[in-house]
């Protein structure tokens, strides 16, 4: 079954409209190229439990105002689950967390990672980007600084809430009053929670699959993962063993059918770009330049730069783990040369 866009009409920012199994959907606003966030109003033990935030800056702040009054909310809000810890999931949980006084949930790994990313440069240590340096030949301190990630997360989250009851693998909600199931993914972020009403054949997809972007993989300093594309390929192998009939509500873009398709796709998609990178290599390469290979046609500054080196060393490092890229160092300077095309 391919992909089928489920015909319905997305809601205007900060509006609730109802969809399958009594959920509301939601969107708000999100700066850039992605425009804007679905988030989703299920139904709680008394009023209603909200799954990922939006970012906290002012327009959201002001759909928040809006979503307050309106009727969906008339009961109040139960519980607030992340996703993940990525600003347009997370910005807001703090924030509504007091304005509803309601407990945030998100997973282990989920929490820890929303923890490093309020530390400077990410909660990579002076020590970690050495190693980067020496080990992948990229300065990802200098990349940080001209990202800015600093003072942009500084402001578009909206602090650390305090923790409620982690979210486990397999934990059925005790907030919702139906029977979701979480199940925990790597790769795009730590410990990605998506949860699943089988029931209704509905899961709600977060970032780890979504219809029209590839969500972005990254290796970089600070992070937890040490082969992050290994965790997102096995992470869509198991989401392509969902029901052909289960409606895929993804964080961004339109709800759809065809989870399996979707799901090789994207899996096609991360090949292509290896079998790229080994191409690119028969003679040695620099990161920088395999980066420029990869994302040339575009124009890359600050933060979109930062998640093409992620990107980009994501695939390496997982060429490299495998026996199919050999590192050659020398004179401070990293080349990578394709030496087996047998493991993508
Ligand atoms: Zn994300």
């Amino acid at each position: 079954m391919s992909l089928q866009y489920l015909p319905w009409e997305p809601p205007a920012i900060g509006a609730a409209v109802p969809i399958a199994a009594e959920l509301q959907w939601v969107r708000l606003p999100v700066p850039g190229s992605l425009g804007h966030i679905n988030v989703w109003l299920a139904p709680g033990r008394r009023g209603r439990v909200l799954i990922d935030t939006g970012m906290h800056q002012p327009d959201t702040e002001a759909a928040w105002d809006a979503l307050a009054a309106s009727a969906p909310l008339a009961g109040g809000l139960d519980a607030i689950l992340v996703t993940h810890h990525h600003p347009d999931h997370f910005g807001m949980a703090a924030r509504l967390a007091r304005r509803f006084g309601a407990p945030v949930r998100m997973s282990e790994p989920a929490r820890a990672a929303a923890e490093r990313a309020q530390a400077p440069l990410g909660g990579a240590t002076p020590q970690g980007l050495a190693d980067y340096r020496e080990r992948w030949g990229v300065d990802f301190e200098e990349l940080f600084a001209k990202a800015e990630a600093r003072e942009v997360l500084g402001s578009i989250v909206s602090g650390l809430p305090v923790p409620g009851p982690a979210i486990r693998e397999g934990e059925v909600i005790a907030e919702l009053r139906d029977p979701w199931r979480a199940s925990m993914h790597f790769g795009h972020a730590d410990g990605h929670v998506c949860l699943h009403l089988d029931q209704a054949a509905v899961v709600i997809s977060g970032d780890q699959l979504l219809p029209s972007i590839s969500s972005n993989v990254s290796l970089y300093p600070g992070l937890a993962a040490e082969d992050p594309l290994a965790d997102y390929l096995a992470s869509l192998r198991l989401l392509a063993q969902l029901p052909a009939e289960t409606v895929v509500l993804p964080a961004h873009g339109q709800p759809f059918r065809g989870a399996a398709a979707r799901a090789r796709q994207l899996l096609d998609g991360h090949a292509q770009r290896l079998r790229q990178i080994l191409a690119g290599t028969g003679e040695p390469r620099t990161t920088a330049e395999l980066v420029a290979a990869l994302f040339g046609g575009r124009r890359l500054d600050g933060w979109n730069r930062l998640l093409a080196y992620g990107e980009t060393l994501a695939h390496i490092g997982y060429l490299h783990g495998r026996g199919g890229l050999e590192r050659l160092a020398a004179g401070g300077e990293v080349r990578w040369r394709a030496c087996r095309a047998d493991v993508i």
